[in-house]
C-alpha cells in the first residue's frame, strides 16, 4: 500500500486535532507558559520562555495553525524515551512517585487564577538520604548537544533557561532542596543532570551557581501582565521576532548568534527567513504574520 505512510501522517495529524479540541478552553496557567523579561549583562533586555501573544490566544481559545506529522513525532518520541529513562530509576527502586500532580494557588502567585501542573517524580537520593525532583528531557540536534549536554571550548554547558522556569514552580510547590533535570540526547545519548535549587530570595541556582537575575516572582509578574491582557481584551506584543529587522540581523551575527551560511543566504535574498526559534515552532505563527 504506497499510500500508507501518507494515511498514516494525516491520521496522526487528525488525531492530535480532535484530542486537542477536546481539551476545550484554558482554565489555569501552565508551569509551561512561565516566561520572564530581564536584562543580560550586557545591558540588553531580553525575553525567555512562553510569548504572551501565544498564550493570550490560547486563553481566548484561538484555533491554532495543525501540528504536522514530523512535529508529532518528534514529539511522542521524545515522551516515550523521557518514560522509558523514568521506568530505570523506577526499576532501581529509587522512583518513590511518577506524574504527581500539583497547584500554586492565586493568593501565593499574586494572580486571578491558579497554576496547575504534573511533574515528572519524586525520587530518593541515598547519597543525600532525602527525597529530590525529577524532571526528564530529551533533545536532539548540534545546538542541544553543545548548549545543554556538553559544550565546547568556548560555552560551558547550562540547562534551558524555560526548563528552569518550569522547576523554580515545581521547587515553590514540593517541599525539596532539589529538582534534578535531566538530559538525554536523542542524537548520540549523550546525558547531563543538573541540580537546581533556590535561593531563600528566588532565584535558581544551577549546581549551586545562580546563572540568571530573575526570581521566581519575576516569572509570576508575567501571568499578571497576561491577565491584564486578557481582561482588557488587548491583544499583548509579540515577544519575540518572526523576522529579525537589518539591525538586528547584523548586531546577533557580531555577537556569533547567527552562522555564517543563514546570514550569506539574507545577504543575497533579505526575505530569507530569519528569526526568533520561538516563532518557527509556535502554532499561531500562521495568526501573528496577519497582525
Ligand atoms: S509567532 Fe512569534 S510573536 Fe507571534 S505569537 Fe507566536 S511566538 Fe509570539
Amino acid at each position: 500500500m504506497k499510500t500508507l505512510l501518507r494515511k498514516m501522517d494525516q491520521h496522526l495529524v487528525d488525531s492530535n486535532i480532535e484530542k486537542r479540541a477536546r481539551y476545550g478552553r484554558k482554565k489555569n496557567h501552565w508551569p509551561t507558559d512561565s516566561s520572564v523579561r530581564f536584562q543580560r549583562d550586557n545591558g540588553l533586555t531580553e525575553t525567555a520562555g512562553a510569548c504572551l501573544r501565544k498564550l493570550y490566544w490560547d486563553w481566548k481559545d484561538v484555533e491554532s495553525d495543525p501540528t504536522d506529522a514530523r512535529g508529532l513525532r518528534i514529539f511522542r518520541t521524545g515522551s516515550q524515551m523521557e518514560d522509558e529513562e523514568t521506568d530505570i530509576i523506577e526499576d532501581m527502586g529509587l522512583l518513590i512517585k511518577s506524574n504527581f500532580r500539583f497547584q500554586l494557588s492565586p493568593d501565593l502567585l499574586g494572580t486571578k487564577y491558579k497554576l496547575s501542573g504534573e511533574i515528572d517524580g519524586l525520587v530518593w537520593n541515598p547519597d543525600m538520604c532525602r527525597i529530590e525532583g525529577l524532571e526528564m528531557k530529551t533533545g536532539y540536534g548540534y545546538n542541544f548537544d553543545k548548549l545543554v549536554v556538553k559544550g565546547n571550548k568556548s560555552t560551558k554547558p547550562a540547562p534551558k533557561i524555560e526548563h528552569v522556569m518550569q522547576v523554580m514552580n515545581y521547587l515553590t510547590a514540593f517541599n525539596v532542596d532539589v529538582f534534578n533535570i535531566i538530559y538525554i540526547s536523542r542524537g548520540d545519548f549523550g546525558k547531563k543532570c543538573y541540580e537546581v535549587s533556590l535561593s531563600s530570595d528566588g532565584h535558581a541556582l544551577i549546581d549551586g551557581q545562580q546563572l540568571w537575575p530573575f526570581t521566581v516572582s519575576d516569572v509570576w509578574n508575567r501571568f499578571i501582565d497576561l491577565e491584564e491582557y486578557l481582561a482588557k481584551e488587548e491583544l499583548p506584543p509579540r515577544d519575540y521576532y518572526i523576522q529579525y529587522p537589518e539591525t538586528v540581523i547584523e548586531a546577533k551575527h557580531k555577537q556569533g548568534e547567527i552562522a555564517k551560511t543563514p546570514y550569506g543566504k539574507w545577504q543575497k535574498d533579505p526575505t530569507y527567513p530569519i528569526g526568533d526559534w520561538q516563532c518557527s515552532y509556535c502554532g499561531r505563527l500562521g495568526l501573528c504574520k496577519t497582525m
